[in-house]
């Protein structure tokens, strides 16, 4: 019986007895534990009556079990959907009415609110609680540890992910087995990931850079994992000394570098440092490999790709740029209004092919024939710009690129002159609409603790930098970005409110 996913990740590690999970609580969970938890909660899907494709929803607290969780919905054939822990009741209810899931997951203090939720299909609800305990759990400590896997190949479904929902309402990328392998192998490959390696995993697993750019190439490479519940510094600056990896978002970086005490010889053990799901700021690179020796490897994907492309693991790494398409996966940049190749060097739509490219969106048709066109390409949305040497940068989304009197305006490039001002911590530019431009530019400013700037001083310092029609019209100076869950800034929120 062959299931793509399942023999490569898990299958190999069943007389692994070296460690996978090395949890807050100071227990460590090898690898055969792991397949052998991963068969018991198999067991406990197949007693739930779940079928080949069905969806099993997870809002879970990131346990070993929800990992496990994961490994069991593979090798019983069912989609693995993971959701963000901190979405609200309205929330879950959009998500399980469009996911119409087999089975629910969640902590016992949602069951009742999750339980009241209809959908027309009735969905068993299981709980995991973050002391490890719940109905899903004792369930699977009384099931057999063998499962017989159910068949899948490369093209079945193996997760439903939602995208964060920084642009608009989260849309369910279907990801098929193929898709998440191709990916982890690339990763794998170029990162250097061997059982030898000890990553720090700080992460969510409800999104796909923990889920798996993390979780599938350590279980490709069998290294372990420093599995922590949430990011802490104090915890992070602990265990480095004794880590080879380390994945995080821009601000995992900014933070441990507000420590004093992260320095070279803390982080001399370490071998490779990864950044992604939002733009890292050149600053943070340059002050991060001043204070450590260790460049950042910034690499660039989203929920319906996996990853797309990445800097070198030997080679330079250039801060402000993405690096490389990985193996096997192919980057154009198109004119985003006729879909055809432009000339190197100039802005333009990223579009990707390749076997890390997903399925189509979930009971979306229509937005997948949109995005996703014959010839196997996905159309990003995202702008971006490529060398003659095939290094992408990106340059921002298309729905927040500002089009003001006939000139498109790209917000990075005038936020990044922003944030260079002494005593601004950062920026984000938008548009909104304006009757005789189309367009005008709007820049909200966050000032650094104990700052005292104002719109005049940032304009005086910003204008000489920039042309005219690129000044935006007004600074408005707030505490803080709006962010989604994912910590990404939301422009449209920004553009609502500010638009008159
Ligand atoms: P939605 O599609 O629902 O609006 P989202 O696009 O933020 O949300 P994700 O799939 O989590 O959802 O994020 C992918 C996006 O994150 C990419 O399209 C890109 O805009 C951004 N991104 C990821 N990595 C990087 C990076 N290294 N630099 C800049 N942007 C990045
Ligand atoms: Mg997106």
């Amino acid at each position: 019986m062959t299931n793509t996913l399942y023999d490569a990740l898990i299958a190999p590690h069943a007389s692994n007895n070296g460690p996978f999970l090395e949890c807050d609580d100071g227990t460590t969970l090898s690898y055969a534990g792991f397949v052998r938890r991963v068969a018991q909660l198999a067991n406990v899907l197949k007693d739930a009556g779940v079928a080949p494709g069905d969806r099993i929803v997870v809002q879970a607290p990131k346990l070993a079990d929800t990992i496990a969780l994961y490994g069991a919905a593979v090798q019983s054939g069912a989609v693995y959907l993971p959701l963000n822990t901190a979405y609200t009741q309205a929330e879950m209810s959009y998500f399980l009415e469009d996911a119409e899931p087999k089975v629910i997951v969640c902590d016992s203090k949602d069951e009742a609110a999750i339980s009241g939720i209809q959908t027309d299909v009735k969905a068993t609800v299981l709980t995991l609680v973050s002391d490890g305990t719940g109905s899903l759990a004792s369930a699977a400590d009384a099931a057999p540890e063998q499962f017989d896997t159910i068949a899948r190949g490369p093209d079945d479904l193996a997760a439903l992910l939602y995208t964060s929902g920084t642009t608009g309402r989260s849309k369910g990328a279907m990801l098929s087995h193929k898709n998440l392998l191709s990916n982890a192998q690339s990763l794998t490959n170029l990162w250097e990931i061997t059982n030898k390696d000890r990553l720090i995993h700080a992460l969510p697993i409800f999104h796909t850079h923990g889920l798996f750019v993390a979780m599938n190439t350590c279980l490709l490479a069998g290294a372990r994992l420093r599995f922590m519940a949430a990011f802490k510094p104090d915890v992070i600056i602990e265990e480095l000394p004794k880590s080879t990896m380390l994945m995080g978002v821009p601000t995992f970086y900014t933070r441990l570098l507000d420590d004093p005490r992260l320095t070279k010889e803390l982080c001399a053990h370490m071998r490779l440092f990864v950044s992604g799901s939002a733009p890292l700021l050149s600053e943070t690179h340059t002050a991060f490999s001043d204070r450590t020796g260790h460049r950042i490897l910034e690499r660039y994907g989203m929920t319906e790709t996996n990853m797309i492309t990445s800097n070198p693991y030997s080679g330079d790494r250039i801060e402000g740029t993405v690096g490389y398409a990985l193996p096997g996966t192919e980057v154009e940049i198109t004119n985003p209004d006729t879909g055809l190749p432009i000339p190197t060097g100039e802005i333009g739509m990223i579009e990707v092919r390749g076997d890390n490219v997903f399925q189509g969106y979930w009971k979306m048709p229509e937005k997948t024939a949109e995005e996703l066109r014959d010839t196997g390409f996905f159309i990003t949305g995202d702008l971006g710009v490529k060398t003659e040497d095939g290094r992408i940068s990106i340059v921002g989304r298309q729905k927040d690129l500002i089009i003001s009197g006939g000139y498109n305006i790209y917000p990075k490039e005038i936020e990044d002159v922003i944030n260079d001002v002494d005593g601004v911590l950062e920026s984000a530019v938008f548009g909104v609409p304006h009757p005789d431009f189309g367009e005008s530019v709007l820049a909200a400013v966050i000032l650094e603790a104990g700052a005292s700037l104002d719109s005049d001083c940032i304009a005086e310092k910003v204008e000489p930098l920039l042309a005219r029609f690129k000044h935006p019209r007004r600074y408005i100076l707030i505490d803080a970005l709006p962010r989604n869950t994912m910590g990404k800034v939301q422009k449209n929120v920004l553009r609502e409110e500010y638009s008159t």
